[in-house]
Parts: structure tokens; C-alpha cells; sequence
């Protein structure tokens, strides 16, 4: 059989076990369905797709509506198949082959393994012991790399520490000198006391990349966007494949911004959630981190984490397993579900500990 390009066959892929259980809290989803009155408008709507004709190539019904919520032109906004391939699209226009990207770990693993994918050389800094971002660092990794791309991830997973606006403005100043691109990756924004959308601007080498994964309760549509100068977005849509978002996507996420409302009211529970949550894990002989997303990072300090994961799992709770990874030795994440899910979790954990 003919063997796959060198770099990919050392590759390991994206592993994240899918398994039927009766507590999900293992990959960020929201824990609500969609507003019933989406998934009406979305079976009317669909019932009128022209099935044989392909899809709006510009997808500007969509776009539209996002910019209307950003208060953006539409000009400024590129949609893909999750934000994972808006990611891609960034790392093929403006990565590949002699060229760079930098993030600082730990930090979201597909901004090192897409940058691989497109042939783009990864240069991974550290950050600080509680997660932050460390200046010097930062700087070193400018002075010696010079990177094209350079991600950031705020709130950060799998830590949750949210970058502070100052260290953002730092490395993006630094991104202008070196004439790179940064791409902040706010998956998790909503969640976030502040955003980055308010620094995107014309002429400014900065995105924003979201998704509708999360807060819109919309994981199985795969999409999501960014934010950013109009040039790049046109750059962008040379690159992605044609018709590459089919009409019932986008019909599901321009009906899903009727409804920013309802989001607004299910952020602010998550957020409520996450509160009491991380109150129930103190009370526990677990180390956490503090959260601006809708997961929480912690370690037990009496058992080992795999242990731990493996425990919860025989309970039917699925929480995501960081025991083994670089800088996370011991580290479990979990996402913060409905309060009758949460109370499970801190139930077993507390059986589990004390
Ligand atoms: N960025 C971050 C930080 C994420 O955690 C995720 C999902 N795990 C994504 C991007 C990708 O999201 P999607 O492709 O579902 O939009």
C-alpha cells in the first residue's frame, strides 16, 4: 500500500474518545438543545432548499446576519465548516511550506497540528506555571522565530485562563513589527469577561475566530467564523474549496441568530453553573484553575488523574483525560454541564476522594 507524505505518518491524529455514556462533559458542547422555535423555523426553511442547485457560494445571507451581530460589514467576515477549518483556511493562505506559526503551551492542540498539516514549521513557547502568558517568552519566541502566524487561544483550553488584554496588545504589537498575522481563537468568548473583537480593524493583522459549536448549541452543524480585515477575508475565500458551506448549514446558522437572545440567557447559566461548580471542586482535595470558559481544569492531588477519569467513566461520566500530557501531568477536564449532571460529577468525585 503507498505510504502517507513522511510528516503525516508520524503524525498521530485527533483523539478524543467517543463513547455512549449517560454523562457527556468531555468535549465543551452545551448541554441544551437548540430553541425549539430554531428547530421549527430550521425544518421550514430546509423544506424549501433548492437540492439540486448548489448552495450560495458566498454564503451572504450568513454573513450578513453574523456581521450584523458584530457590527461589521460582511466584507469582514469568513465562514467555514467549524472554526477548526476557518483554522485551516488561516494556516493555507498565510502558513505552509518556509514558513511559521507560534502559540504558547498548553494551549488548543489543533493550532500545532493543522500548522504541521499545511507544512507550516511549528514554534511552541511555554507559558507561565499558572498557564498565562509570559512576556520574556513571548518576546524570544519573536526574536529568534519571527513567526508568520501566531496563535492565541482566550479563554485558553484546556486551562481556561483567560489572556489579559494588556498581554494580548503586547504580542499583537509584536505581530505588526514582525509583519505576521495573529489569530486569537475565542471558541470560547462568550464565556470570557472580556473579547478581542473590539481590537479587529482595518489594517490591523488580527482575527477573530468563533464558533457555533459552543454557546449556539450547534456542535453537529460544524460551523463557524471569523472576524477580521476585509483583505484577508479575500484572500481566504481564494483558498477554501468552492461551495465549501452547503445550504442547509448555512440556513442553520443564519436561523440560529434569530435567537442571540435565548444564547445571552443560557451563557449567563453556564457561567452560574461554572460558579458553583468550581465551589464544589474547592471543597474537594483537588487543585483548580480558575475558568473563563465553560470547562474547568483541576487535578487531583490524592489520587492519580487517570485513576480518577477511569472511575468516573465506569459511573457512565465522561470528562476529558490530560493526566499524560506535556505540562499537565495529573490534569482532568471537564465541561460544565446541566446542574443535574454537575451535582453527578461532583457526587462521584466526592465518593471518589474524601
Ligand atoms: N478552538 C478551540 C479552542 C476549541 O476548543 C475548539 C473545539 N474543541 C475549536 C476551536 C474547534 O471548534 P469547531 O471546529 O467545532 O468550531
Amino acid at each position: 500500500m503507498i505510504a502517507p507524505r513522511e510528516d503525516v505518518a508520524l503524525m498521530s491524529g485527533y483523539h478524543s474518545p467517543q463513547v455512549d455514556v449517560d454523562v457527556r462533559l468531555n468535549t465543551n458542547e452545551s448541554p441544551f438543545g437548540p430553541p425549539e422555535g430554531w428547530k421549527t423555523a430550521y425544518a421550514n426553511a430546509v423544506a424549501n432548499i433548492e437540492w439540486n442547485r448548489y448552495p450560495d457560494r458566498d454564503a451572504i445571507a450568513l454573513r450578513r446576519a453574523i456581521a450584523a451581530m458584530h457590527q461589521v460589514d460582511p466584507s469582514c467576515v469568513f465562514v467555514a465548516n467549524g472554526s477548526n477549518e476557518v483554522i485551516q483556511t488561516l494556516l493555507m493562505t498565510y502558513g505552509g511550506p518556509g514558513r511559521s506559526a507560534a502559540m504558547w503551551e498548553p494551549t488548543y492542540a489543533l493550532h500545532s497540528h493543522i500548522s504541521r498539516l499545511t507544512a507550516t514549521a511549528v514554534i511552541q513557547g511555554e507559558r507561565t506555571d499558572d498557564f498565562r502568558i509570559d512576556r520574556d517568552e513571548v518576546d524570544r519566541v519573536f526574536r529568534e522565530a519571527n513567526p508568520e502566524v501566531t496563535f492565541l487561544c482566550t479563554p485558553n483550553n484546556p486551562t481556561g485562563v483567560v489572556d489579559s488584554e494588556s498581554d494580548v496588545a503586547h504580542v499583537a504589537e509584536l505581530v505588526t513589527r514582525a509583519n505576521g498575522l495573529l489569530v486569537i481563537d475565542e471558541a470560547y468568548g462568550q464565556f470570557s469577561p472580556w473579547s478581542a473583537l473590539g481590537l479587529v480593524d482595518d489594517g490591523v493583522p488580527l482575527v477573530v475566530t468563533r464558533t457555533f459549536s459552543k454557546t449556539w448549541s450547534m456542535a453537529a452543524a460544524r460551523l463557524g467564523y471569523l472576524v477580521g480585515p476585509a483583505e484577508i477575508v479575500s484572500e481566504l475565500e481564494k483558498v477554501v474549496l468552492p461551495y465549501h458551506l452547503d445550504s442547509a448549514k448555512q440556513l442553520a446558522g443564519r436561523l440560529a441568530l434569530d435567537y442571540v437572545d435565548d444564547m445571552k440567557t443560557r451563557v449567563d447559566h453556564l457561567v452560574a453553573e461554572r460558579t458553583r461548580l468550581i465551589a464544589g471542586l474547592e471543597q474537594l482535595p483537588v487543585t483548580v484553575w480558575p475558568s473563563g470558559a465553560n470547562f474547568v481544569l483541576f487535578r487531583p492531588d490524592t489520587m492519580d488523574g487517570a485513576a480518577v477519569w477511569q472511575r468516573l467513566l465506569d459511573r457512565s461520566i465522561l470528562i476529558r483525560n490530560f493526566a499524560s500530557s506535556p505540562r499537565l501531568s495529573g490534569c482532568l477536564r471537564v465541561t460544565i454541564g446541566a446542574p443535574t449532571e454537575n451535582d453527578l460529577f461532583l457526587d462521584a468525585l466526592r465518593e471518589f476522594l474524601t
